[in-house]
């Protein structure tokens, strides 16, 4: 019995090497990637709700807004916004499909840290979200505060550093001005990634925003479907 559980495992071993041999092999790039909207082609748009001060109170009514309109938010909390007693808002949140992202824990520019401190302030903010959360959540996507340390894309030493703890995908915007609707519409197109902060004013601008967009028909998906993230490491074939 042993001796036939031993030669089962041996054949479907050598089956493996055999089909990745066959296949592409797949590589982790040399770079994070930074990116400031999806595929151009595609009537999808992702809605990004950052910092969160005070979640017990826009939590719920953001998410309210995005059940009315059939938005999947994304949503890049600060780490020292997390706190045990919001668990049931985070988790209804997680529940009703939105997903969180790194927004770091301090909220400081990533350019005026030492790489060192980048990653205890990684790892802090990771420790917030479970603690708040009760278990292990893998988020998939970073976003330096201020977008500070991006004007070289994920090329660059910010990019670079979070490419070395294990993070590829960094998640910047490419419309940013909820003071103007007129600006909003404009700008929003294909592939777009908003960007919004958690308080009263950009609660309003939703709601405006994605009455003024009803005719365009996008779907509004959250940024690891927009930008196909399944993973924290970004990979290409060889
Ligand atoms: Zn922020």
């Amino acid at each position: 019995m042993m001796l036939k559980r031993g030669l089962a495992l041996l054949t479907l071993a050598v089956c493996l090497t055999v089909a990745s041999a066959a296949g592409a092999e797949k590589v982790r790039t040399k770079w994070a990637h930074a990116y400031r909207y999806g595929n151009r082609e595609e009537p999808r748009v992702a809605i990004t709700v950052d910092d969160w001060m005070y979640p017990e109170t826009w939590l719920p009514q953001f998410l309210e807004v995005a059940e009315e309109y059939n938005v999947k938010l994304s949503l890049y909390p600060s780490g020292y916004n997390l706190k045990v007693e919001d668990r049931e808002i985070w988790q209804a949140a997680l529940d009703a499909g939105h997903v969180i992202g790194c927004h770091f824990f301090q909220h400081k520019r990533l350019t005026q840290q030492s790489q060192p401190q980048v990653e205890k302030d990684l790892k802090k903010f990771s420790d917030a979200l479970d603690a708040t959360l009760g278990y292990h959540y893998e988020f998939l996507s970073v976003r330096p505060p201020f977008g500070a340390g991006m004007e070289h894309g994920g090329g660059g030493m910010v990019g670079r550093w979070l490419h070395q703890l294990g993070f590829d995908h960094i998640v910047l915007w490419d419309m940013d001005n909820t003071d103007s609707l007129d600006y909003a519409l404009k700008n929003v197109k294909n592939g777009s990634i908003v960007l919004m902060h958690a308080n009263s004013a950009d609660l309003k601008f939703f709601r405006k925003l994605m009455e003024g967009l009803k005719d365009r028909n996008y779907e509004y998906v959250t940024v690891n479907e927009l930008l196909n993230i399944t993973d924290r490491m970004l990979y290409v074939e060889q």
